[in-house]
């Protein structure tokens, strides 16, 4: 069995030390997990995601790490508002090292950023209208970059998704990564007609938990992803644990029972997914 993490914060110092990262990037390769996404949330934590995949792939080579950079919409209260116009050239400037990369051999393969993200609009923390206008004009600065590179959004989306269906559908878009999907099925459904992808962490363990347990089953197979947001969202049955990549186990059980096809196959399908958004490959 081949499991994908498209989304764990690692490389947070709250995560752990170095050595617990590695501790934690063993016991995912223990559990089956061929890969991880590093998503960045700021430009200043950019440079420190590429150097902790790029470690953890040297000391780890049973699992793929990949990175992705974007600024998420909590990350900007930290950040100026009088930096937001140089945002563009900032993310094309660390999306370079993609194409470097095509020239500098594997080692360098992992380093090249797969997504932009995460970025997004969260709606349920702030009612106040110049804020929300902040997190949709720096999205759109996401969106222009991916549809100018090509490259997959990965899209944090809390209570706006209709906000965020008007901008992904108003002109073709590469395929979007919606991380920890807590909309409904029918957001869901239109996301997965325009072409996106739709990835689920531990919230669907929670046996409370109906609405994201109703789009997990919903969403059609081709379109399904795993995350497990780490150190955040941890399976029920881990609580209170801090969550870690080798636990997205638990996630992918969960989403196999209420489709019912079994974790292998679930697991098969979902690795395949991740590849063909993120346009990477894995070994045999
Ligand atoms: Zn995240």
């Amino acid at each position: 069995m081949r499991l994908f993490d498209t989304h764990a914060h690692i490389d947070l110092p709250r995560f752990g030390s170095p050595e617990e990262q590695r501790l934690a990037a063993n016991r995912a390769s223990s559990a089956g997990i061929a890969a991880i996404l590093i998503p960045g949330v700021e430009p200043a934590t950019w440079p420190r995601v590429a150097a902790v995949a790029e470690s953890l792939s040297a000391k780890t080579p049973g699992v793929r790490f990949h990175t992705a950079f974007g600024v998420h919409p909590f990350a900007l209260s930290d950040l100026p508002a009088s930096e937001d116009r140089a945002l563009a050239s900032r993310l094309a400037e660390a999306l370079e090292r993609r194409g470097n990369a095509e020239f500098a051999g594997s080692a360098a393969i992992t380093r090249a950023p797969v997504a932009i993200g995460e970025c997004g609009l969260d709606f349920a923390r702030t009612r106040d209208a110049a804020t929300r206008a902040r997190q949709l004009a720096v999205l759109d600065v996401h969106i222009a970059a991916s549809r100018r590179t090509g490259l997959p959004l990965l899209v944090h989306c809390v209570k706006a998704h209709g906000a965020l269906l008007d901008r992904l559908l108003a002109a073709p878009t590469p395929p979007a990564v919606l991380h920890a999907f807590s909309g409904s099925a029918e957001v869901a459904a239109a996301l997965c007609r325009a072409g996106h992808y739709i990835a689920f962490a531990g919230a669907v363990t929670n046996p409370r938990a109906r609405k994201p347990k109703e789009a997990a089953a919903a969403v059609p197979a081709d379109r399904l992803l795993l995350e497990t947001d780490a150190p955040d969202q941890t399976p029920f049955a881990r609580r209170p644990a801090r969550n870690e990549p080798a636990f997205i186990v638990d996630t992918a059980r969960a989403i196999a029972d209420l489709r019912g096809v079994t974790l292998a196959d679930l697991a098969e399908q979902t690795t395949a997914n991740a590849c063909r958004v993120l346009r990477v490959e894995l070994p045999d």
